[in-house]
């Protein structure tokens, strides 16, 4: 991880990079900027931010989805704050390189292959999620998910045609035991530091992939004797999420069945709008990211959630920079804006105004200094 000493004192500089991206990132990234910049003149947070583009808007001016100022921007940061890519408008481009492929391809060149996902719910919006209040409320889950390697960027992939004329499309589920002993050591540490409590999540009764994930997961198992380990199929997993989320603390899946996962585990709060996310390399070098999409439907309204962005800023304070005060301090801003009633309209309940996205980003810097 890259650390900048300030010239004259001993503090560290800490570099962020904001990559805005596409639809409504640009919105959510200027909220979560806002709170960045309101730490460093409020709290002396060393803090030298940069800013680039990546996505479509890269595309859009450069042919290139990842430019290679974008990744040097990255490779030299100590972390970065991405909103979302893509959109319709990408859709016709060549698949190599589309919107989605510069964030993959960002993913693999820093080696991010931990992808955590809380899926938390605010006693306040417990009315907001789907399920009943009473099997969701205090729900607090973390998935950890491989996010470099499976079925996503396995060879051989692609679509060809048949002998008799017959498309055929193909993609190559792999993971070594490397690949999954790495991933698994980060599940049973972050499993450490909350309640020891960990679920794999496979397809071990049909898939020999699978077979080798369980069977090397037991073996970290064994350097982790203070976390109790359980195993559990996917589909089961996915029922057991919608018939008793609470059961769960930690759950360690792969990359294809973590993408499911965390999107089940994520309606169960009620909105997308809420939930952070962090991915992080083997030195804790990380980008943090809401869950959400670069949601066409709404980009330039003002009317985007910009408290996901916020709360991977939280996320990033505490698993890049390790800055546990300032990271609490915007997660229980975060908690006072939802618990005053503040809400975007996607979070929004019947006889309750909603406000809009800079109005909520000013709402959270309110917060702070209210509590500075
Ligand atoms: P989406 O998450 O963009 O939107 C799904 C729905 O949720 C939409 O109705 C949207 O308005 C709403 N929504 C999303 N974020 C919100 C927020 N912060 N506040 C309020 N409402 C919000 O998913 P999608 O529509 O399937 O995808 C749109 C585009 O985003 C696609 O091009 C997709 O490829 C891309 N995408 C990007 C990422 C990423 O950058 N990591 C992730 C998922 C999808």
């Amino acid at each position: 991880m890259a650390k900048w000493l300030k010239p004259g004192n001993f503090q560290f500089m800490h570099k962020v990079l904001l990559l805005p991206g596409d639809g409504i990132g640009p919105e959510v990234v200027a909220q979560a900027k806002k709170v960045l910049v309101h730490l460093k003149n409020e709290y002396g947070f060393e803090l030298e931010l940069e800013e680039a583009l990546v996505g479509g808007s890269a595309y859009d001016q450069s042919k290139n989805p990842l430019p290679d100022e974008t990744l040097r921007l990255a490779q030299s940061s100590d972390a970065i704050v991405l909103g979302a890519v893509g959109g319709p408008q990408y859709e016709a481009v060549e698949r190599e390189l589309r919107p989605e492929k510069g964030l993959l391809r960002l993913r693999a060149e820093l080696d991010l292959f931990a992808n955590l996902r809380p899926a938390i719910l605010y006693k306040a919006l417990a009315s907001a999620s789907s399920l009943k209040s009473e099997l969701v409320a205090g729900l607090d889950i973390m998935i950890v998910r491989e996010l470099t390697g499976g079925i996503y960027f396995g060879e051989p992939r692609g679509i060809r045609t048949l002998d008799h004329g017959i498309r055929q499309g193909f993609n190559t589920l792999v993971y070594d035991e490397n690949e999954i002993a790495r991933i698994a050591h980060i599940a049973f540490r972050t499993a450490q530091k909350r309640n020891n409590k960990l679920c794999s999540v496979d397809k071990a009764n049909v898939l020999e992939v699978s077979e080798l994930w369980r069977e090397v997961v037991s073996t970290v198992h064994k350097e982790y004797s203070d976390v109790s380990l359980t195993h559990m199929y996917v589909d089961n997993a996915v029922m057991q999420l919608i018939k008793d989320p609470n059961q769960f603390d930690v759950m360690l899946t792969s990359n294809m069945f973590g993408d499911i996962l965390s999107d089940v585990a994520a309606m169960l709060t009620g909105s997308i709008g809420m939930l952070p996310s962090a991915s992080l390399n083997s030195e804790d070098h990380g980008m943090y990211e809401p869950i959400h999409g670069s949601a066409p439907d709404i980009a330039g309204k003002n009317l985007a959630n910009p408290l996901a962005t916020i709360l991977s800023v939280a996320m990033m304070l505490r698993y890049s920079l390790n800055e546990t005060h300032l990271a609490d301090l915007v997660e229980r801003a975060v908690q006072y804006v939802i618990d005053a009633g503040m809400r975007t309209a996607d979070i929004v309940s019947t006889n309750q105004n909603s406000i809009g996205t800079k109005e909520m980003g000013d709402a959270v810097l309110i917060a702070l200094s209210k509590r500075d």
